[in-house]
């Protein structure tokens, strides 16, 4: 068995997909709003017995791996390792044969954590500190908190007895190269307390660094981070993702935080579901990863950035997208980590306490200004006029004026241009590729739903579907070979999805196929049509068109008379 066939044997589809989004039943398969396309209504479907996917809106599909594949931005093989780590099938031996270069850098982070880990545990005063910060040591060890030392050349000397290049080394983002000549390369991070970045899957791609001691004041901030490279995207990673999604889900809302320490600790007093920016702005990728899982955000602010944030751009981009933003500030004002560290219990009921944010900012400010500036920009980008109806009915009653004077107001806000690459316009961009659904004619079309009913109903016992069946599979079997299997599947769950209620299934694969024939005798009378138009029109005297075009008419009667009887059939 090879390695893939034995991932699958060990995995079902329903629980690899659903680790990524939510999904409804749907009779004997499953459905969602498609992860990879912007919709309002499910057409992503799941089939368990299959062990397939398919979204009917953008057309993609197939096993699991191509769902991995999709949904991490991966290539097959890592989409193999991803799926290999979970179903515990060994993958040692692929890494020998065909060790891509992603794979060796994935690799060399997993070392570098290790080194970072062990490094803290023989640095006490960093375990002290960690430890005064309210850390427990098993909240570190669940996100794999380290240390890198003073120090130059410390992790470059061990990962080269690991068996890394220089080279590599550099384009995991791990070493730097001097910019005096002959220096050659020293270590990123050193004198700081190492935060490893995970991918939504959980794999290292890179690391924040958080100032520690004398040596790390030299360069660089308080927090360094990874540059960007060939496994950290920084705009697309959320920190804390890979353990908060599956409780993202179940909760059905994700706490957005600042720092790595709040989403550390965050995670400590037991809500699960937070994620940190780390620094970074609130992004349209970020919202992209989070809107598979929820379409619920609750922004963690303390109290003076609260204020300052007002009329945000991430906020905006959330409102914009459709998303119910929140907003929770703990009752001591401080930040998530120190919150928690005062008292857990504080932050778990500031986050369920959290208020929307529009109300929470009519709270805030009092003045007719501020309001107008930094509230009626968020009301402006809601999608539901039903919505912005009750928050202008709620502002004119704060600021005690008429109803008209604040949509007057709210007429007025400049609304940004959405960003390029925004989940809006993305799928406008979708739209205009040739999607298979929308080059399909209305013949194409029906032939594949035939198509679809024959190969799911291949091996029927139904004695008045069998005949049918068969007669039809012997007659397509050139087109059913020469079928390509992703197509195939797609055609089988598109007819059990279209016809697992129907209750007489060749009657309806019968009228089918009688209006594909009624669709290709159609086709071929309008061609008819424009030849004798064409013939007309050339006025041709001779005896041999006349001839051409009497033909034509006699073939042109017949075709009409074949039509005329299959639907007077
Ligand atoms: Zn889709």
């Amino acid at each position: 068995m090879s390695t893939a066939e034995q991932i699958k044997s060990r995995l079902d589809i329903t629980d690899v997909v659903q680790s990524y989004i939510k999904l409804q039943k749907a009779g004997a398969n499953f459905k969602a709003n498609c992860p990879f396309h912007n919709e309002k209504t499910p057409s992503f479907f799941v089939s368990p017995a299959r062990q397939s996917w398919h979204c009917f809106g953008c057309s993609r599909g197939g096993d699991m791996f191509s769902f991995v594949m999709e949904i991490e931005g991966v290539d097959f093989l890592e989409s193999l390792k991803i799926l290999a780590d979970r179903a515990g099938v060994e993958v040692e031996k692929i890494d020998k044969n065909r060790q891509n270069e992603r794979l060796r850098l994935l690799q060399l982070m997993d070392e570098a954590v290790k080194f970072y880990e062990t490094e803290l545990r023989k640095n006490a005063d960093v375990v002290a500190y960690l430890k005064k910060r309210g850390m427990k040591g098993e909240t570190a060890k669940a996100f794999n908190i380290g240390f890198a030392p003073a120090g130059w050349n410390n992790l470059r000397d061990y990962l080269k007895d690991k068996g890394y290049s220089e080279s590599e080394m550099e384009k995991a983002g791990m070493i730097v190269k001097s910019a005096k000549a002959q220096a050659g390369y020293y270590d990123r991070f050193r004198s700081r307390i190492m935060f490893p970045i995970s991918s939504a899957s959980g794999q290292t791609v890179g690391f924040s660094g958080r100032i520690f001691g004398e040596e790390g004041t030299d360069s660089g901030g308080k927090y360094i981070n990874s540059p960007q490279t060939v496994l950290y995207d920084k705009s697309g990673i959320l920190y804390g993702f890979d353990k908060a999604k599956n409780e993202i889900r179940k909760k059905d809302a994700c706490v957005i935080v600042e720092g790595q320490m709040d989403a550390v600790m965050s995670y400590q007093a037991g809500i699960v579901n937070a994620v940190a920016v780390s620094g970074t702005a609130l992004t349209v990728e970020h919202l992209k990863l989070i809107k598979r899982l929820t379409e619920k955000i609750i922004m963690a602010f303390d109290k003076d950035e609260a204020g300052a944030r007002a009329s945000s751009k991430g906020i905006d981009m959330a409102l914009a997208e459709g998303f119910e933003v929140k907003i929770a500030v703990s009752p001591s004002g401080k930040d998530p980590a120190d919150a928690v560290l005062d008292s857990p219990e504080s932050w778990v009921k500031a986050v369920s306490e959290a208020k929307n944010v529009i109300e929470f900012y009519l709270e805030l400010f009092d003045e007719r200004k501020d309001i107008e500036r930094k509230i009626l920009p968020y009301i402006a980008v809601l999608q539901s006029e039903m919505e912005k109806a009750g928050w202008v009915k709620k502002i004119s009653e704060k600021l005690k004026i008429k109803e008209d004077a604040v949509w007057d107001e709210l007429k007025k806000v400049k609304l940004a241009p959405k960003p390029l690459g925004s989940l809006a316009s993305k799928s406008n961009l979708e739209a205009k590729l040739p999607s298979e659904n929308s080059k399909q004619t209305r013949l194409e079309f029906m032939r594949n739903k035939l198509l679809g009913i024959a190969l799911w109903q291949n091996d029927t016992k139904d004695q008045g579907l069998k005949p049918i069946i068969d007669e039809f599979i012997a007659f397509k079997k050139d087109e059913i070979d020469g079928c390509p299997p992703e197509k195939k599947n797609r055609l089988i769950l598109e007819a059990e999805l279209f016809f697992s209620e129907e209750a007489s299934l060749a009657n309806e694969f019968l009228k089918i196929k009688k209006e594909i024939e009624k669709e290709e005798i159609k086709a071929e009378l309008e061609s008819m049509t424009e030849k004798i138009k064409e013939l007309e029109m050339a006025n041709e005297s001779e005896e041999s068109g006349e001839l051409k075009l009497k033909q034509y008419l006699d073939d042109f009667h017949k075709l009409t008379k074949k039509l005329n009887d299959i639907v007077f059939l």
